[in-house]
């Protein structure tokens, strides 16, 4: 394709630029992009496209329902039944179309969620440093990358410092890799072109300038995605439910349509009015809504939760997270504000407490000390946002710091000039330390900073009034630093070494002078204690897992209500403890499952621990911001990744954005998630309790010789009344009161379980027994006419039916006040519903169709007490807690 350089690794930087007419300075000019844009099409792969309008719509006509539906119609046609053929014809038309509509819904709203979270990159142009949609690149822009950036096109590099990519993603290989400038021979394979960043990979550790040389499909991964897009139309656990359900109610209701079919040809009423209502009863009985009504209910659920702040990025994620019963989050930032603040200080031999502000002012007097003058400039240059650096937004820690120095009388930014830096290792979640090797007068020093006990490991020496002494009491070191964190502070150790040359990258952490140590306060977000309060009373887990010191964790974890402040060393549990969660004893097990704070945790850990749960049947959602977080985001059952502080990368494996990073958003998601599946199940419950009343009607009084209570077009007619809209307003529920009180679901769980099929036989029998009822009643004993009693039995079945719909709520709850009757869709649908039914009879075609007569008062008394008396049979079983739902 046009201006795409798949050579790029073996050509020299300056030809690639020279090839894509860019400038490693000054980047692509603006207007010149935006031309190439059209020329090169977007920056996204295929497989990430929406189905088109074309496809949603034939994708209906792909399903058993609309299969046996056909069938029902050909044979209607078959049998000279022009107008049945017709209804059926029509039943066909309102299923596709409803189905299609919903499902096109469903499909714009995920693609507007898609937008909302659109990754963004940092590209020059015009000369300019600039945050351009991802989608927008073309080749020949200059990108700049750092730490936790998704690598948004294939791109060759320019310039990097201390760069590691995660490449899993395209080559399946977990090791990071190091890249490198060096030009390379054309015929190097995908895997070994060190001097190439692809899209989709993920940076690790460093940062990287490089220029686009392919965008979206021509990408390596849009090479290798073209073959696997097959793959990914996966079914959901929901969908797969629903469809085995479907092929269960179908199969029974064709089995009965014969059999009634057959008895009717055999006792030879009426053969062919048999056949037919063999016929109609298959079409009605077939559920139509219910493949649709999970997406359906899962975009709204989905949209509502966006409304929210909550993005779900794929649709089958809301409704595991009404399974979710385990919930593991960091603590940083998550639990705590992120807004750290320097508290205390602690030197050999003064110890500085900043508990107001008024002591930080103080601190310009304490200038000209040799420990603090250190402190302070070490803190300066291991700065990811020391003014030199000016990045937006840094690591708060580092913002931390900066603010501390600025409120004291030392100029930050002549200290940034005074030291360049020659290199660096940007913060490690492994080592836990952060490094920085800067120029100091034509000699050099190393600045270090990071958690106590791994900078104590390289330190030799201390920093004391006289000079440097040699370190002797690093336990006493490690001490102070458990205590400061069992005020809940968060601690960080700072060193140096100066030396003349540059040392060697692996002497780097050698012969470390401890200045020493300082104390952070992140005091606990707002309404954690709350919302964890919340979540345990839904039966599920919270479980911290952080990378920080177990003193500090502990204590934050008190502070919220995670535990308790009895037998708290049950409840926490120290990474380097565990080296291997595969090989541990039953009684470790046990303590695993029970802890509730996990500190000082490896990234690779976070993911054991993960899968860990998983094994023992835990549903596990994990919460997560940073570059190491994205596996175990991935494995988890549900990743949930911050909007505003997450990395790109956990963004991008991640199945739900909280977009304003609240925790307690979440809490929604989980409501929304559990009402989903109420609301699929109460859906189920009467479509199916309705159609079975229908077939078993149809049945007695074919098999009693009474005179038949439906014909076949009423059968078809009825179905339209209420099979669609009071089913349509069960999806829109909100969920029960006490959703939020009961344990998660069971993921193993049908649809309808063995008390839910119960309570549906038993809805669906007492609607029989009323309408069996007015049919004996207005034969043997009012003497009616056979058509004057099958309207009536006609209209006791469909009110029956719309009555049926308060049969679902709990029994627990009343019956006046509950999910059901405070859902207004609900009483629209069932105006709707009688309009249609009186339709029937005031449009004279219709009712000719329908063979409708016109009934006295006191008939249609009869037929509104026929129909209570089924509610009543149901309410009083339920009452009696016969059936326990
Ligand atoms: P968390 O799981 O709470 O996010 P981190 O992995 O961010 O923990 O941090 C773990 C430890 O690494 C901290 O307790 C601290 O000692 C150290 N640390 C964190 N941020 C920095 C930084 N910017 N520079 C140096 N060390 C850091
Ligand atoms: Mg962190």
């Amino acid at each position: 394709m046009v201006s795409m350089l798949p050579d790029a690794h073996s050509l020299l930087i300056k030809n690639v630029l020279e090839r894509l007419q860019s400038n490693s300075e000054k980047g692509l000019n603006a207007s010149f992009a935006s031309e190439r844009l059209k020329l090169c099409g977007e920056n996204i792969l295929k497989r990430k496209k929406a189905k088109s309008v074309w496809e949603i719509f034939l994708e209906q006509f792909l399903s058993p329902i609309i299969y046996i539906l056909l069938g029902a119609m050909i044979l209607a046609f078959l049998f000279n039944e022009i107008i049945e053929g017709f209804a059926i014809l029509f039943v066909v038309f309102i299923t596709v179309l409803i189905g299609f509509f919903m499902e096109w819904q469903a499909m714009r709203s995920l693609v507007a969620l898609q937008k909302m979270v659109e990754t963004e990159s940092t590209v020059i142009r015009d000369g300019e440093e600039r945050r351009l949609a991802s989608r927008s690149l073309v080749p020949g822009d200059i990108i700049l990358l750092q730490a936790g950036d998704v690598v948004p096109a294939d791109a060759r590099l320019i310039a990097q410092k201390s760069l590691s990519l995660k490449e899993s993603m395209l080559t399946g290989e977990s090791e990071q890799v190091e890249k490198k400038l060096d030009t390379l021979p054309l015929e190097t394979r995908l895997t070994e072109r060190i001097n190439m960043i692809f899209n989709g990979t993920i940076i690790a550790r460093g940062n990287a300038k490089a220029v686009v040389t392919a965008t979206g499909d021509e990408t390596a991964i849009g090479q290798i995605s073209y073959m696997t897009q097959e793959a990914e139309k996966k079914r959901t656990p929901l969908e797969k439910k629903l469809n085995s359900l479907t092929h269960w109610l179908i199969l029974f209701t064709v089995v009965l349509a014969v059999l009634i079919a057959m008895t009717g040809f055999l006792t030879a009423n009426d053969p062919v009015l048999m056949i037919k209502t063999g016929i109609a009863l298959a079409v009605a009985a077939i559920p139509e809504g219910l493949p649709v009504v999970a997406t359906i209910t899962l975009a709204r659920g989905m949209l509502k939760l966006s409304k929210q702040k909550v993005v779900i990025k794929r649709l089958e994620s809301v409704q595991t997270l009404g399974e979710t019963n385990i919930i593991c989050t960091d603590k940083t930032g998550t639990l705590t504000e992120n807004k750290m603040a320097v508290r205390s200080i602690v030197f050999e031999n003064s110890k500085i407490d900043l508990e107001n502000p008024i002591d930080q002012k103080n601190l310009k007097t304490h200038k000209n000390e040799p420990d603090l003058d250190q402190l302070i400039k070490v803190a300066v240059l291991c700065n990811n946002s020391n003014p030199k650096k000016s990045k937006a937004n840094g690591d708060a820690i580092d913002t931390a710091l900066m603010e501390f120095v600025n409120n004291t009388s030392y100029q930050a930014n002549a200290i940034a000039e005074g030291y360049p830096e020659v290199n660096e290792m940007p913060f490690d979640a492994e080592l836990k330390l952060m490094l920085t090797l800067n120029e100091d007068h034509g000699k050099f020093i190393t600045c270090v900073k990071g958690a106590p006990e791994n900078v104590l490991k390289y330190c030799e020496y201390i920093l004391v009034a006289g000079g440097e002494k040699k370190l002797t009491d690093a336990h006493a070191w490690n001490n102070c630093a458990d205590n400061l964190a069992s005020h809940g502070l968060r601690v960080l150790a700072f060193a140096y070494r100066n030396t003349t040359d540059i040392p060697a990258q692996e002497k780097l952490l050698e012969e470390l002078v401890l200045i020493g140590i300082v104390g952070f306060l992140d005091p606990p977000r707002q309404d954690i204690a709350q919302a964890i309060k919340i979540y345990k009373d839904a039966g599920i887990q919270v479980k911290m897992l952080t990378g920080d010191h177990p003193g500090t964790s502990l204590k934050i974890a008190q502070e919220i209500g995670l535990v308790g402040l009895e037998n708290v060393n049950e409840k926490t549990v120290l990474g380097s403890d565990y080296p291997d969660f595969e090989k541990i004893t039953l009684k470790q097990e046990k303590l695993l499952l029970n802890a509730s704070v996990f500190a000082r945790m490896l990234p690779k850990q976070k993911l054991d621990l993960v899968s860990f749960y998983q094994k023992h049947e835990g549903v596990v959602g994990m919460l997560g911001d940073g570059v190491n977080d994205a596996p175990a985001l991935k494995k988890a059952d549900i990743g949930i990744a911050m909007g505003i502080r997450g990395t790109e990368a956990a963004k991008e494996v991640a199945d739900v954005i909280l977009m304003d990073d609240k925790f307690t958003a979440l809490r929604l998601a989980i409501h929304q998630g559990r009402a989903i599946f109420e609301n699929i199940r109460y859906f189920v419950i009467f479509l199916v309790s309705c159609n079975l009343a229908e077939v078993i009607s149809v049945a007695t009084a074919s098999l009693t010789n009474l005179p038949l209570p439906l014909l076949p077009l009423q059968i078809l007619y009825l179905n339209l009344v209420t099979d669609i809209f009071p089913a349509l307003a069960l999806g829109m529920g909100k969920g029960s009161k006490g959703i939020m009180l009961n344990s998660p679901r069971d993921p193993q769980e049908q649809i309808l379980t063995k008390d839910h099929w119960l309570a549906t036989v038993i809805y669906g029998l007492s609607i029989t027994i009323a309408v069996i009822g007015i049919v004996i009643y207005a034969n043997f004993k009012l003497n009616l006419p056979s058509l004057t009693i099958n309207n009536m039995a006609f209209y006791t079945l469909v009110l029956a039916q719309l009555f049926n719909i308060f049969n679902l709520p709990s029994w627990k709850t009343s019956f006046f006040k509950n999910e059901v009757t405070s859902n207004p869709w609900v009483w629209i649908s069932l105006v709707v519903s009688i309009l249609i039914t009186y339709m029937g009879y005031y449009i004279p075609f219709l009712r000719e169709t329908l063979s409708l007569v016109t009934l006295d008062f006191n008939q249609i008394l009869l037929v509104v007490l026929f129909a209570l008396f089924s509610l009543l049979i149901s309410q009083i079983v339920k009452r009696l807690g016969l059936v326990k739902i």
